[in-house]
């Protein structure tokens, strides 16, 4: 993107700040009357407006960058809150591809140290251990097998060897042929490169999947992590169908039986890569139904969730600061009086738990689906 063209987009936003709350006229504790994580928890500056004003700075050049300008641009959780709500109304900002855009162009020296780290893990896939799903069954599709279905590994699970039993295991009880290519993984992106800026790199690796998925004959991609969903829907030029695992467990849900799970009532957190940004409203409230499990829904959700505080690479390059973000969320969870807290994204889960929220659960779909399927070994998040 040009100067010219970051400018043109910056300049659609009449920094009407509307999108800084929530839509409803009604709201039951003046603490849920936001919506953007950053502005809600720092200043002005932080609420997509302010960055919308740095952003036409930047682009005009009058605003020079310094680490005060990238702090606060990396302060943003790119949950896509605002872009969401501005096309709701009379304009359409791009908010998200602004803010990404940024992070871009952010002088190297100025990024934060973690993010860079986490964008050169997505191309060593070191260490991984999907081996452990040949022990399920699961095929490579490079070695010769017939699979037009896979699960996508992406960095939460590559090396996760917990999860990955868990995932085998559920794979398995479907019945369904669904393979990984663990031989040779494919390049395991999720947000981390937007995150930090590389668009550079995740286009080599998008060409790289798109080939192999091609070569394979792949129809069907199968993704655990609603940041992987997100990036593979919108940056993938092959006609391949990427699928939220919830799909796959609210399909066995009606077909291989299961035991209902006995459990207080739970309250669930729409991940904004799987709700927001694959619009997958449905299938994670249908599993908690089909589970038996009661849902009390907080009083900001589906559309208008607010984010955990994780995304944007906020966990990675400042985890105290998703904390406190967290803690805004924790505390509408609290007020629908459940006593678990489901979610069905991994970074959700590990900002979640690292607040300890008193008198809250935070659990797993993926682990509340294997519970019922029978599944005995050790539930790890990350
Ligand atoms: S992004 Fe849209 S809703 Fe938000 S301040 Fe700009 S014009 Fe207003
Ligand atoms: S993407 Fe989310 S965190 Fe970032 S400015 Fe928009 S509402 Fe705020």
């Amino acid at each position: 993107m040009t100067k010219e063209e970051l400018l043109d987009k910056v300049l659609s936003c009449n920094r009407c700040g509307s999108c800084r709350g929530v839509s409803q006229d009604a709201v039951p504790d003046p603490d849920f009357s936001t919506q953007c994580p950053s502005g809600m928890t720092l200043f002005g500056a932080y609420e997509p407006a302010g960055l919308m004003y740095i952003a036409r700075g930047l682009s005009l050049g009058n605003l020079k960058w310094d680490q005060d300008i990238a702090n606060t641009l990396y302060s943003c959780t790119l949950c896509g809150y605002c872009e969401d709500l501005c096309g709701r109304g009379y304009r359409h900002t791009p908010a998200i591809s602004i803010l990404e855009e940024l992070r871009r162009i952010t002088p190297e020296n100025l990024k934060p140290k973690n993010l860079k780290n986490s964008a050169e893990s997505i191309k060593t896939k070191a260490n991984h251990k999907l081996d452990i799903l040949q022990e399920y069954g699961i095929p490579d599709p490079s070695e010769g097998s017939n699979v037009n279905t896979i699960l996508f590994a992406d960095n939460s699970i590559i090396a996760n060897g917990n999860k990955l039993k868990e995932i085998g295991f559920l794979i398995q009880k479907s019945g369904k042929t669904i393979g990984c290519f663990y031989k040779d993984p494919l390049p395991p992106v999720d947000t981390a490169l937007l995150n930090g800026g590389y668009q550079n790199i995740l286009e080599e690796c998008m060409e790289e999947i798109d080939t192999r998925l091609d070569i394979y004959g792949i129809k069907r991609v199968i993704c655990y992590n609603p940041e992987s969903l997100s990036v593979l829907t919108r940056f993938s030029n092959s006609r391949v169908e990427f699928i939220s695992i919830t799909q796959l467990y609210n399909e066995m849900l009606k077909k291989k039986p299961y035991k209902k799970l006995k459990l207080p009532a739970v309250t669930y957190q729409d991940p904004c890569h799987l709700g927001r940004y694959a619009k997958e409203y449905a299938a994670p409230r249908q599993v908690i139904n089909g589970l038996g499990l009661t849902l009390k829904e907080m009083w900001r959700s589906g559309h208008n969730s607010l984010c955990c505080g994780a995304g944007g690479g906020v966990l990675a390059s400042n985890p105290r600061l998703a904390k406190r973000y967290a803690s805004n969320r924790l505390k509408e969870a609290k007020a629908t009086g459940a006593k678990v807290i489901v979610t069905a994204c991994p970074f959700c889960n590990v900002n979640f738990r690292q607040s300890k929220p008193k008198d809250l659960k935070v659990m797993d779909i993926t682990s509340l689906v294997a519970q019922a399927y029978g599944y005995k070994g050790k539930a790890v998040i990350k």
